[in-house]
């Protein structure tokens, strides 16, 4: 791309050059052309009056005015040789003598028509004319006449050493002029072409202007004036993360703030806080609009403590704390939370220490909100794998609505119809391909992203619950329950939806006998009270445990897909599945037996009387529920 806007550039400047080079070779041309004209005339004039000179010579003894006033017959005869020479050119050819008072009066004149007298005074520049006279050395007098050449050549006659008369031979021609005719065109056409040239640059400057503006708007936030989310797309790949430490930043409750006074307030707080962070920051440091109300900051690296990311965050931290924001009437006070990575060089790459940004801002805000955490530390577990996906993918993936879910049928056993379907997420990519959660989930757990994307999927579970009346399980884990954040988004949800909440099943997953299963216990049957079901997810695998019946409330109960698989096969899986679903029906849990992917194995677990199963030989997870 680069290189085919400098073939264009250096076309462009050639022909530009090539037509100048043309137009002042034209005008080089002209000139040469005139000169060789002049001379080759100025040459025969030299000629004519060379003869004429010899002439006067053979026939003159001492004193032209006496000797042709007494012979008439010789003027006559002499005047005639002249007259012969005019022509076209040489228009004309007169020999004049100066009188006792310095003026010059005609001996002989060549003209055919309007004959000047004998001795008849001509007026001339008479301080050329005496220069020749006493000099003796012809001249060339140019008579410039706009295009046409005039010119008079002044030989004088010297006889006896004395100068007696000078002869003059006047021509013009209109060569020049008819050169400077046939080139005129060609003047023109330069012109135009000089014109189209102008023009064509004109555009082209308005063009890159245009262009770079384009540009420009392309990497900024309207609202903040900050970069957005393509610059830091650009910025990932090109910058060297050794000279940086970045800071994610977030507004405390912010929604509160759109919720109280409304969406422009929202927006105007927005705009002004990411003044403040512009003006806390010098021009090499990096402000970017990560999402809503999250912004990141990559900080250039200096020796000075000052501008340690820790303490500008603070700085901005305490501004914005202290700062009144005046919105019509009103005056708005909020706050922000920060989470800085003082060694992003210590992560795999640039997206790990932006997600471990996250992380920090994530913790500010479960302690508490309203301050800075940072943690510049040698712990190995910073250098995590690489995911295929990282937070600024998923990030994008869910502004663009490209976090999607997938849905996989539930069937009852006996009837083999579809009675709910289990929700799966995934992220549909630019090019339509699909990403599975294995990809993506990791580099955004622990942070507000991973919130969103819960978020996201409970809404989208939500909108297939209303238009399908059918039941859908989404999956959780136990640290998602008792997070408070996500806590408070699912009771949040569920009160938005109180109406379809009944049809709502959360399958949780990774479950752990931890300390705080008092906590879980007890936010499930908060969950419960909006006739939600509970289901626990590949129970028989892990860390499965009995006394999970007796601590939560448990609804359905899905036998891992390790049992399931070779149940057909091995005699173990059969028997543990055996017991496991005796179980379940003593405790009136439903049983969902998962991996069903062959006829066998539908048919034993149907021996053994699930109630219900899931596998691809039923169907396979589609974006769509019929
Ligand atoms: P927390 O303290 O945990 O950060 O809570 P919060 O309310 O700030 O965070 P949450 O993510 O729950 O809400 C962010 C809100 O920001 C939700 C969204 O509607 C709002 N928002 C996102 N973009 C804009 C915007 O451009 N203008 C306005 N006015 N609001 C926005
Ligand atoms: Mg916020
Ligand atoms: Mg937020």
């Amino acid at each position: 791309m680069k290189n085919i806007k400098q073939l264009y550039s250096f076309i462009f400047v050639s022909i530009v050059l090539a037509i100048a080079y043309l137009f002042f070779s034209t005008a080089q041309i002209q000139q040469i052309l005139n000169e060789n004209v002049e001379s080759i005339f100025i040459k025969e004039a030299k000629s004519f009056a060379q003869n004429i000179n010899n002439n006067i010579k053979t026939v003159i003894k001492e004193d032209p005015y006496r000797e042709l006033k007494e012979n008439q017959a010789l003027q006559k005869k002499m005047e005639h040789a002249l007259s012969i020479i005019i022509n076209d050119t040489f228009k004309y050819i007169f020999v004049l003598y100066r009188d006792s008072n310095g003026n010059y009066r005609y001996l002989l004149d060549g003209s055919k028509e309007d004959k000047a007298r004998f001795n008849q005074r001509l007026s001339v520049d008479k301080k050329l004319w005496s220069s020749v006279y006493d000099t003796k050395v012809p001249l060339i007098i140019n008579q410039k006449e706009l295009d046409n050449l005039w010119i008079t050549y002044l030989k004088p006659v010297v006889l006896n050493n004395k100068t007696v008369a000078i002869i003059a031979i006047d021509f013009s021609t209109q060569l020049p002029q008819s050169i400077s005719n046939a080139i005129e065109p060609l003047n023109k056409i330069f012109i135009y072409i000089f014109i189209a040239i102008g023009v064509l640059i004109v555009i082209l400057i308005y063009q890159s202007i245009r262009s770079i503006k384009i540009k420009k708007e392309s990497i900024t936030d309207p609202l903040t004036q900050a970069y957005n989310r393509n610059y830091l797309r650009d910025l990932l790949s090109n910058i060297d993360i050794t000279k940086y430490q970045i800071m994610m930043l977030d507004i405390d409750h912010f929604k509160q703030v759109n919720d109280n006074y409304g969406h422009k307030a929202g927006d105007y707080i927005l705009a002004s806080s990411a003044k403040i962070m512009q003006n806390e920051i010098r021009d090499e440091d990096i402000l970017i609009r990560f999402g809503g109300e999250e912004f990141l900051i990559f900080i250039k690296k200096s020796s000075v403590n000052s501008y340690l990311a820790y303490n500008i965050a603070q700085r901005i931290r305490k501004k914005i704390e202290e700062s009144r924001f005046s919105y019509e009437d009103k005056e708005l006070q909020i706050t922000i939370s920060v989470g800085v990575s003082c060694q992003p060089e210590h992560f795999k790459t640039v997206s790990l220490a932006i997600k471990y940004a996250d992380e920090m801002l994530y913790k500010a805000k479960r302690e508490g909100r309203n301050q800075v955490i940072s943690q510049s530390t040698n712990d190995t577990t910073l250098l995590k794998k690489t995911n295929t996906k990282s937070i600024n993918d998923v990030k994008e993936a869910l502004e663009e609505q490209r976090v999607v879910c997938f849905f996989q049928a539930i069937y009852n056993a006996e009837s083999l119809t579809v009675v709910k379907y289990e929700a799966l997420v995934r992220i549909k990519e630019k090019d339509g391909s699909i990403t599975s959660p294995a990809d993506f989930l990791e580099s955004i757990t622990y942070t507000n992203v991973y919130n969103d994307l819960t978020k996201s999927v409970l809404e989208s579970v939500f909108t297939q619950i209303k238009e399908k009346k059918i039941q859908i399980s989404t999956n959780l884990n136990f640290s998602d329950i008792l997070d408070n954040k996500i806590f408070d988004l699912i009771i949040h949800e569920l009160e938005l939806h109180k109406e379809l909440s009944s049809w709502l099943i959360i399958e949780l997953l990774e479950y752990e006998l931890i300390e705080e299963i008092t906590i879980v216990q007890s936010r499930l049957l908060r969950i419960k009270e909006y006739g939600v079901k509970i289901a626990i997810d590949d129970f028989g695998s892990g860390y499965s445990n009995y006394s999970i019946f007796k601590l939560l409330p448990i609804d359905i109960l899905k036998i891992d897909g390790s049992l399931i698989k070779d149940i057909d096969m091995s005699e173990t899986s059969y028997k543990i599945t055996h017991s496991i679903i005796l179980l379940a029906k003593e405790l009136g849990i439903t049983t969902v037996a998962e991996f069903v992917h062959s006829k066998e194995v539908l048919e034993t677990v149907k021996m053994l009387h699930i109630d219900e199963v899931q596998g691809f030989y039923l169907a396979k997870p589609s974006p769509n529920i019929l």
